[in-house]
């Protein structure tokens, strides 16, 4: 179902690979390629935007990790920024309430909503076991009630029997008292589409939604209108507090771009794909899933994971070992910036450090954010080895050479320096009290 794009990224990544170093213009114009893939997938021009922003600002600047590619890591991260876009975790429905579990359906004429409500219907008897009434509220177009009837028929689901005459407030009424009465744990209620959003039909799901106060209310919308599905979904998020999406007729030729850019653009996560006519064409949506199927690199993604863990790892383990010896010298408190960099931020050094009482004082004022990070590397960066492996060699000729190389002040990288020692010092003292195993039984481990 996201063939084309699948195949228009797979081809920018195979022109990254086997790259050296992970270069800024190749990553750009890899991001130019994913844009454009985007905008032919249909994607909304805004979301495109976002997507390519954060993952370019993901991927400059990352050490390439060793044993992988450039290119590879580029799909990792990529495969990251669509999992995120599309909602990071699969959502289910919320039925956990006292019964019934009130699901109302909604959306426009024709995108699948009764076919939809069976199949859910469906799904929740046999895979939740739950006793499901359905009722249709449609009383505009001539045997939707019907033929929700005959759908329960197949799925031999009981419907609500059909009155003839009554509103849709009032079928809704009597299908609430007889699921409480009849013991159901889950109603669906099917409601009325119209060929376009419009007011009377807005005002009409107000109605039942106040009386109902569904636990879900699901919108129906058809894959294969691309960028209007998304439109409708956010002209209906502005009316009715929806719970979920369920995109239809994800079996046929649909662009990707609505399954992309639907929860960026309501801020509702999709819960369900239908994937054919049949009742049982329906799949619970699945974020990490669908990247994986847009980027038809699960290996890649995978063999990226498990470098940047053994590589975490083994820095952590060469950095305790040092740290137990009483040494740390600027390589490894770059390696340690780098490491919190990946851990996220500056909380995780506190974390790590508990003695450091300078970086959590720092970050409590607020004076230690992202900004001062990058300066810390930019400033260790333009140290050579030597430097930062034998700091005391640093004298004021240097300081101004590694000022003017990082684009800082002499000041700057004075500042680090004291750091530095701060953190020696309180290393050789932790090697006094038994290294990392006296720290730990100071702190109760
Ligand atoms: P409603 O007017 O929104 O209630 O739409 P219906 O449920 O009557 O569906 C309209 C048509 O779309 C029917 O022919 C369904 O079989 C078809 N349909 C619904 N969902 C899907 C789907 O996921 N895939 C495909 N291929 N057809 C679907």
């Amino acid at each position: 179902m996201f063939d084309s794009l699948s195949d228009r990224l797979s081809a920018t990544f195979d022109r990254l690979r086997g790259r050296g170093a992970l270069a800024e213009t190749d990553v750009r114009e890899a991001m130019r390629e994913v844009r454009i893939a985007l905008l032919e997938a249909d994607v909304a021009l805004p979301v495109v935007r976002a997507f390519v922003d954060k993952a370019t600002e993901a991927a400059v600047g990352q050490n390439v990790l060793k044993s992988v590619t450039p290119g590879q890591q580029v799909v990792k991260i990529v495969h990251d920024a669509l999992i995120e876009m599309l909602g990071s975790e699969a959502s289910d429905l919320m039925l956990d309430v006292t019964p019934p579990a009130i699901i109302m359906m909604v959306g426009l004429q024709g995108s699948g909503k009764t076919t939809t409500t069976a199949k859910i219907a469906k799904r929740l008897k046999e895979r939740g076991a739950k006793k499901v009434l359905m009722a249709s509220l449609d009383v505009n177009r001539p045997a939707a009630q019907e033929q929700l009837a005959v759908l329960g028929g197949q799925t031999d689901v009981q419907t609500l029997p059909i009155v003839a005459g009554q509103t849709p407030v009032e079928i809704a009424r009597r299908a609430l008292q007889a699921a409480k009465l009849q013991g159901y744990d889950v109603l669906m209620l099917d409601t009325a589409g119209r060929l376009h959003v419009d007011q009377g039909l807005m005002d009409e799901m107000k109605a039942v939604a106040d009386i109902a106060s569904p636990t879900e209310i699901l919108l129906v919308v058809d894959a294969l209108t691309g960028q209007d599905a998304v439109n409708v979904a956010k002209s209906f998020t502005d009316q009715v507090p929806l719970t979920g999406v369920v995109l239809t007729r994800m079996d046929g030729d649909a662009r990707a771009g609505a399954a992309l850019s639907m929860r960026a653009v309501t801020g509702r996560p999709i819960k369900f794909i239908g994937t054919g006519e049949k009742l049982d064409g329906l799949e619970q949506f699945h974020p990490e899933r669908v990247a994986g199927r847009i980027l038809g690199m699960g290996d890649v993604v995978s063999l990226v994971e498990r470098a940047a863990e053994t590589i975490k790892v083994e820095e952590a383990e060469a950095l305790a070992r040092r740290m137990d010896e009483g040494k740390f010298d600027l390589n490894d408190l770059r390696s340690q910036l780098n490491q919190m960099k990946r851990m996220g931020g500056l909380s995780g050094l506190a974390s790590m450090l508990p003695g450091v009482k300078q970086v959590k004082q720092a970050m409590a004022t607020g004076a230690a954010d992202d900004k001062h990070l990058v300066r810390l590397e930019a400033v260790l960066s333009s140290m050579t080895p030597k430097e930062r492996a034998r700091p005391e060699i640093i004298a004021a000729k240097r300081k101004i050479r590694i000022a003017k190389g990082s684009g800082t002040t002499v000041q700057d990288v004075n500042k680090l320096l004291k750091m530095h020692q701060e953190m020696a010092g309180m290393m050789k003292k932790m090697k006094k009290m038994g290294g990392l195993k006296g720290l730990a039984k100071l702190f109760g481990g």
